[in-house]
Order: structure tokens, then C-alpha cells, then sequence
């Protein structure tokens, strides 16, 4: 968000939050993961990030979409795009965890 509408939002008595405390986020088996983000708080995506997909954190199976993403066009419509789009990439992900999944169960069963 623009200092501008922060001042123009302060102007009408609304408070602007820092977004930096989204970034702790809870993981796997209560570990505390930590998403990068850029010098002004919003949190790095793809290769930025160093992350194979697009719209994907620091943290692997991690996705940020929207205003809180570094670089992101500010807009309801860009927000709402990326968001759709990072529904198609955690299903895409939750399918090769599965087949990652089976395919260990299967050499195990094998060697048992
Ligand atoms: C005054 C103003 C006018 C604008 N006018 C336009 C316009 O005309 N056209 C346009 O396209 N865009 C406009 N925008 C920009 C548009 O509002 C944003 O780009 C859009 O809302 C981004 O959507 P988002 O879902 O990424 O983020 P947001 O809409 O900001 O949603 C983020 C949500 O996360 C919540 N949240 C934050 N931290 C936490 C937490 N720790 N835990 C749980 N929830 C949390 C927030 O409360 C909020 O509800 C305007 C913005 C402002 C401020």
C-alpha cells in the first residue's frame, strides 16, 4: 500500500497495520517456519525467493497471492487472479505428495 492511502486512511481515523506478522508461519509437527520477505515487509515469491514456482515462498508448499506478495500489481483483480492460480498449484502439489507417498509405500511393502 502507498503512504498516500496510508495517510489518507489515517486521515479518517483508520490504522494501517504492519503486514511483517504474517510472516511466521506455522508448520509441520509445530516447527516455526519463516517465509523471506523484502526490505519493505512483503514476502519474496519464485525465483526471488528461490522457490521452484511462481507464487511460492521461501517455504516449500508455501504460497503468498495479492498485496502481501513483493511485486505484485496492488489490484482486486490481480489479487484475485493470483489467488485462483495458487489453488491450481497447491492441488498440483498435494498430487505429487500422494504419488510420492504411494510410490514409498510401494517399496516398502516391496521390501517387507
Ligand atoms: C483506499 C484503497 C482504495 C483502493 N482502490 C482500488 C480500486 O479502485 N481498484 C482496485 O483494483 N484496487 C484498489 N485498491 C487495492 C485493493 O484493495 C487491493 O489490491 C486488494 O484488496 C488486495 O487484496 P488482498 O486479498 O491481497 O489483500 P487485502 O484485501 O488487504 O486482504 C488481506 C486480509 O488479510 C487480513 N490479515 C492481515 N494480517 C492477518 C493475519 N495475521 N491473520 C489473519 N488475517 C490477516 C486483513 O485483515 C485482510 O482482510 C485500493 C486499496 C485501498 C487501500
Amino acid at each position: 500500500m502507498s503512504q498516500y492511502l496510508i495517510d489518507e486512511l489515517d486521515r479518517y481515523g483508520v490504522a494501517v497495520r504492519d503486514r511483517s506478522e504474517i510472516a511466521g508461519l506455522q508448520g509441520e509437527q509445530g516447527r516455526l517456519h519463516a517465509v523471506t520477505l523484502d526490505g519493505d515487509g512483503f514476502i519474496l515469491t519464485g525465483a526471488h525467493a528461490g522457490a521452484e514456482g511462481l507464487l511460492e515462498t521461501s517455504v516449500a508448499g508455501v504460497y503468498a497471492a495479492g498485496d502481501v506478495r513483493a511485486g505484485s500489481i496492488k489490484r482486486c483483480a490481480t489479487a484475485v487472479g493470483e489467488g485462483a492460480a495458487v489453488v491450481q498449484f497447491v492441488h498440483e502439489r498435494l498430487a505429487r505428495v500422494a504419488t510420492q507417498l504411494s510410490v514409498v509405500q510401494a517399496s516398502q511393502a516391496a521390501s517387507s
